[in-house]
C-alpha cells in the first residue's frame, strides 16, 4: 500500500497546491526510486546510490528554497516538506540534500563573490557538481570556535593548514567549504577536489548513516587565491547562519524518519496476531502508537509555525534550535517505540525502522547536538550562557 502521510489534525487543509505538489513528487520518488535501492547502501556502509543525484536535480532538490541560478525557489513550508519526505526515506538522503543546500550553496549563494555564484550554483542545483562543508575539526565539535585550522594571507593566495573531520559527501566533494582561523577571525574558502594539499579519506564502521558518504579533509599547505574566500563571511556567524538554515530542514526531516516508523508499526499491529487478536487490540501497543502519533502530530505543528515564521522573515535561530531539538527526539523515541511493536521482526534490515533508529542517533548529534541546542534555548530564555 502507498505511504499517505500522518495528518491526524488535518494540516493538509492549510498547505498550498504548490506545498501538496511538492511533497507529492517527493513522496514519490523516495518510494519508487530511492528505498529498493537503500539496502544494499546501508549493507556496504559508506555508499550513496549517485545515480539518483540527477533525478534529484531534475525535482530541483539541491538548494530548493533558494532563487536564481537554477534553484527551484520554493517557499519554506513547501521547503520543509520536501525535507520530510526525503528523510522518510533516509537520513542520508535528506543529509544530502541538507550539505548541497544549506550549506554548501547557501553560503555561496549569501556570502559569494558574484563569480563565485556563477562558477558555483548553477552545476551545484543540477548536480554536476557536489559540495561538502568543512567546520568540524576531530578536537573540536560542540566547541567550534576553538577551531585550529589555520588560512595564512600571502600576496594575493591563501595558506590552509588544519583537518575537518565528520564531513559528508567530503570525497566526493568537487567543492569544498572549509572554514578557517586567519589572523582577522574566521573565514570561509573555496577549495576544489585535486588541490594539490588536500587529501581525503573516508571513515568507516558507522552504524549510523551508513547510507551517506563521512569523510575526513586534511589540509596541507593548500594554496588558493583570494578570489576563492567567500568575501561575505567574517567570524563564526557565517558557519553559524548555514547550520541554522540546515537545522530547520533537520526539524521538518526528522518528521519524515518518525512517519515511516509509525506507518510500519501500525501496519505491523494490525495484522500481527498474537493471543488470539491483531496486538493492535492490545492496550498497550494502542498507547506506543498514540504516544507516537502524538510526537509526530506535535511535532508538524512546530515545523510548520517555524516555517510561517522563516517566510515571513521573523525565524529565529533559537526557535530553529528548539525545533531541531525536539523533533529529532521525538523522531528516535519514535523509531524505538516502532522497533518494540515489530518485536523481533523490528530487529532485521528487512524494515525502515532499525535504519531510521541508527541513523537518527547522528542526527540527534550532528548540526549541534540535543543536549546543545538546549543550551541554546536555556541562554535564549534565561540570559545566561551555560557553556562552559
Ligand atoms: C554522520 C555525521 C555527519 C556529519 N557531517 C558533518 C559535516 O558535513 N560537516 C561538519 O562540519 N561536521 C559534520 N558532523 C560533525 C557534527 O556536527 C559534530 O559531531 C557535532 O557538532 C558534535 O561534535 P562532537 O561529535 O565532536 O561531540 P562533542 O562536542 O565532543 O560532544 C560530546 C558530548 O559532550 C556534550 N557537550 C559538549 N559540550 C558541552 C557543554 N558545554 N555542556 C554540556 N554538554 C556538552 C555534547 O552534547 C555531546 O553529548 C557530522 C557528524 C556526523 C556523526
Amino acid at each position: 500500500m502507498a505511504f499517505e502521510g500522518v495528518d491526524f489534525l488535518r494540516l493538509d487543509e492549510l498547505l498550498s497546491d504548490e506545498e501538496r505538489l511538492a511533497r507529492a513528487s517527493v513522496r514519490d520518488f523516495v518510494s519508487r526510486e530511492f528505498l529498493p535501492r537503500i539496502q544494499e547502501h546501508v549493507r556496504r556502509d559508506g555508499s550513496f546510490p549517485m545515480e539518483l543525484v540527477p533525478k534529484m536535480a531534475e525535482l530541483g532538490l539541491f538548494g530548493a528554497n533558494l532563487h536564481g541560478f537554477g534553484c527551484a525557489g520554493m517557499n519554506h513550508v513547501a521547503y520543509g516538506l520536501v525535507m520530510q519526505e526525503l528523510e522518510r526515506g533516509d537520513s542520508g538522503l535528506r543529509s544530502f540534500a541538507s550539505v548541497q543546500g544549506s550549506l554548501v550553496m547557501y553560503p555561496i549563494h549569501t556570502w559569494g563573490s558574484e563569480a563565485q555564484k556563477q562558477r558555483w550554483l548553477p552545476p551545484l542545483a543540477a548536480g554536476r557538481a557536489i559540495g561538502c562543508f568543512g567546520l568540524t575539526e576531530p578536537d573540536f565539535g560542540s566547541f567550534v570556535s576553538g577551531m585550529t585550522a589555520k588560512a595564512v594571507h600571502r600576496g594575493d593566495r591563501w595558506v590552509l593548514n588544519g583537518t575537518k573531520r565528520w564531513i559528508t559527501n567530503g570525497s566526493i566533494a568537487d567543492v569544498a567549504i572549509v572554514w578557517a582561523r586567519s589572523e582577522d577571525g574566521i573565514r570561509g574558502f573555496l577549495v576544489e577536489k585535486g588541490t594539490p594539499g588536500l587529501v581525503t579519506s573516508d571513515i568507516r564502521g558507522k552504524f549510523s548513516l551508513r547510507g551517506s558518504i563521512t569523510s575526513e579533509l586534511s589540509l596541507q599547505d593548500v594554496e588558493v587565491p583570494e578570489a576563492s574566500r567567500l568575501p561575505g563571511a567574517e567570524g563564526l556567524r557565517a558557519p553559524l547562519g548555514c547550520l541554522t538554515q540546515a537545522r530547520y530542514g533537520i526539524a521538518w526531516g526528522a518528521i519524515g524518519a518518525a512517519q515511516g516508523c509509525y506507518d510500519t508499526a501500525l501496519r505491523y499491529a494490525q495484522s500481527r496476531v498474537q493471543f488470539d487478536l491483531p496486538i493492535a487490540h492490545h492496550q498497550l501497543v494502542q498507547d506506543k502508537l498514540v504516544r507516537m502519533l502524538s510526537g509526530i502530530t506535535k511535532g508538524q505543528l512546530l515545523a510548520y509555525r517555524l516555517g510561517q515564521l522563516k517566510e515571513e522573515g521573523k525565524a529565529r535561530f533559537d526557535q530553529i534550535s528548539l525545533a531541531k531539538r525536539d523533533n529529532v527526539r521525538m523522531a528516535l523515541e519514535v523509531a524505538r517505540e516502532a522497533r518494540e511493536i515489530l518485536g523481533a521482526s523490528g530487529i532485521t534490515d528487512e524494515h525502515a525502522i532499525g535504519r531510521h533508529m541508527a541513523n537518527l542517533e547522528s542526527v540527534d548529534t550532528y548540526e549541534g547536538t540535543h543536549d546543545i541546542h538546549t543550551l541554546i534555548v536555556g541562554a535564549s530564555i534565561t540570559g545566561f550562557e551555560a557553556y562552559r
